[in-house]
């Protein structure tokens, strides 16, 4: 291996050198898989990521060595060969080798376990990613020519693409998270292969498709991703029933905002209306809390974009925000941006927003007087009428900022004298 990978895989060689001699003693082996690889013949180390391992040890036989040495134990993936573990402070999957197919249309992965790291190797992703590092000695072991590829920049799989993404079509995706995150452009065959069998990634549990997306919307940039999907036809699959976005238009939107789900998720929906990418999103079965988050922002973006600065206006907007408003103004500039749009607007939103929260407190304007308040000052019973009573009264704090009680209680009286006839 050459000095840089060495150098970027001795702290994940030096956290595995307990399990190492471990998994030695007992006459197994153990390698390092996956990401820290792949990132270490990159030359990079990833520092704080979980380390992913394989062996040709049985799950039952990996539970037992590791058992005397973790401090943490998990077996919910042991069905399918895989054991979590925390040793000296560092998390580990460990998995035992494969030869797994799956079942043509069927979600559920048939796991059969295997001797041979080449062969678990082979039925990995992508080469870059279908690299291993004994435990034991450092070896590099590369059958598919990883490093390679990786080197000039290639995505390609380790087998035939119709093949493994017959096996898995969820590969498909993770192609596009590649491409956009390693610069790599994918081999031809590849491409091909996603165009004929992106329908296949309907038998994908939704959530696994929505992850891995998701995973790829938070890349740094994650546009060449985005095209490839669009070039392939592979985003119709992903969003199949539902609002789909335009990734022509907005596609370099996502990498303008922050790189948290809810703004890059919203990233995708600025042309559409805020109900449309709240459906779009509860398709894809994101948590109730991103879909409100993320359509949140879509609509708090248009209320901005239509919003004069005046006191009146923007403590309105900033009651009425759905999301934290300095968040959605943050959002909403990257997006006028992104787009070209103009931001004067804006500008001026958030100047009148500075000057407004030196004085008072517009991001929790209080009322003068609650319930109890209006019925006492009204002499009412509980009813309707202390609602609109209520109602008037956030008017008139939108309309003049903070009021004192006896201003609100000389206000709501007039009111009633009129017969309650007005409204603000
Ligand atoms: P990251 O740095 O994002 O964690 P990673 O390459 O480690 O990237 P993981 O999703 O953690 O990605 O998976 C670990 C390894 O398992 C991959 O590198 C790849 O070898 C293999 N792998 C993961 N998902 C699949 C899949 N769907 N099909 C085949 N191999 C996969
Ligand atoms: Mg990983």
């Amino acid at each position: 291996m050459a000095a840089e990978a060495s150098d970027a895989l001795s702290p994940a060689l030096a956290a595995a050198s307990s399990l190492a001699r471990l998994f030695t003693a007992a006459g197994y082996r153990l390698y390092l898989v996956g990401g820290v690889v792949r990132e270490a013949v990159a030359g990079r180390f990833l520092a704080g990521a979980d380390l992913d391992c394989t062996t040709d040890a049985r799950p039952p036989a990996v539970r037992r060595i590791v058992g005397g040495l973790a401090t943490s134990l998990w077996t919910q993936g042991e069905r399918f060969g895989t054991i979590g573990c925390v040793v000296d402070g560092q998390a580990f999957e460990i998995t035992t080798h494969r030869g797994e197919r799956y079942e043509p249309h069927s979600r559920k992965p048939v796991v059969a376990f295997g001797d041979d790291v080449e062969q678990d190797l082979a039925r990995r992703d992508f080469t870059v990613n279908a690299m291993a590092v004994d435990t034991a000695d450092g070896t590099l072991i590369d059958p598919h020519g990883g490093r390679r590829d990786l080197a000039s920049g290639i995505l390609r799989t380790p087998l035939d693409p119709a093949v493994s993404f017959g096996d898995d079509p969820l590969r498909m995706l993770r192609a596009a998270r590649f491409i956009a995150s390693h610069g790599l452009a994918p081999e031809g065959a590849l491409v091909g292969a996603v165009r004929t069998m992106g329908e296949r990634l309907q038998i994908v549990a939704v959530e696994r498709t929505r992850d891995e997306f998701e995973k790829l919307l938070l890349v740094d940039d994650p546009a060449e991703g985005f095209d490839f999907l669009t070039r392939t036809g592979l985003i119709e699959q992903v969003f199949a029933g539902v609002a789909r976005p335009d990734l022509a238009e907005v596609g370099r939107v996502a990498a303008a905002v922050a790189a948290d789900p809810a703004p890059r998720w919203a990233s995708l929906f600025v042309r559409h209306p805020a109900d449309t990418a709240a459906e779009s999103l509860r398709g894809m079965r994101c948590s109730s809390a991103l879909v409100s988050e993320a359509a949140g922002l879509v609509s708090a973006r248009v209320q901005m974009a239509g919003a004069r600065s005046s006191p009146q206006e923007v403590r309105r907007l900033v009651y009425q925000c759905p999301v934290p408003v300095d968040r959605a103004l943050a959002f909403s500039r990257a997006v006028a941006a992104a787009l070209g749009e103009p931001r004067a607007g804006l500008d001026s939103l958030e100047a009148m927003l500075a000057e407004l929260r030196r004085t008072e407190d517009v991001d929790r304007p209080e009322l003068p007087l609650n319930g109890d308040e209006v019925m006492a000052a009204l002499n009412l019973e509980p009813g309707p009428t202390v609602g609109r009573a209520l109602a008037l009264l956030r008017e008139m704090t939108f309309e003049s900022g903070p009021i004192s009680k006896a201003e609100a209680t000389k206000a709501l009286q007039r009111w009633q004298a009129s017969d309650y006839c007005f409204e603000a």
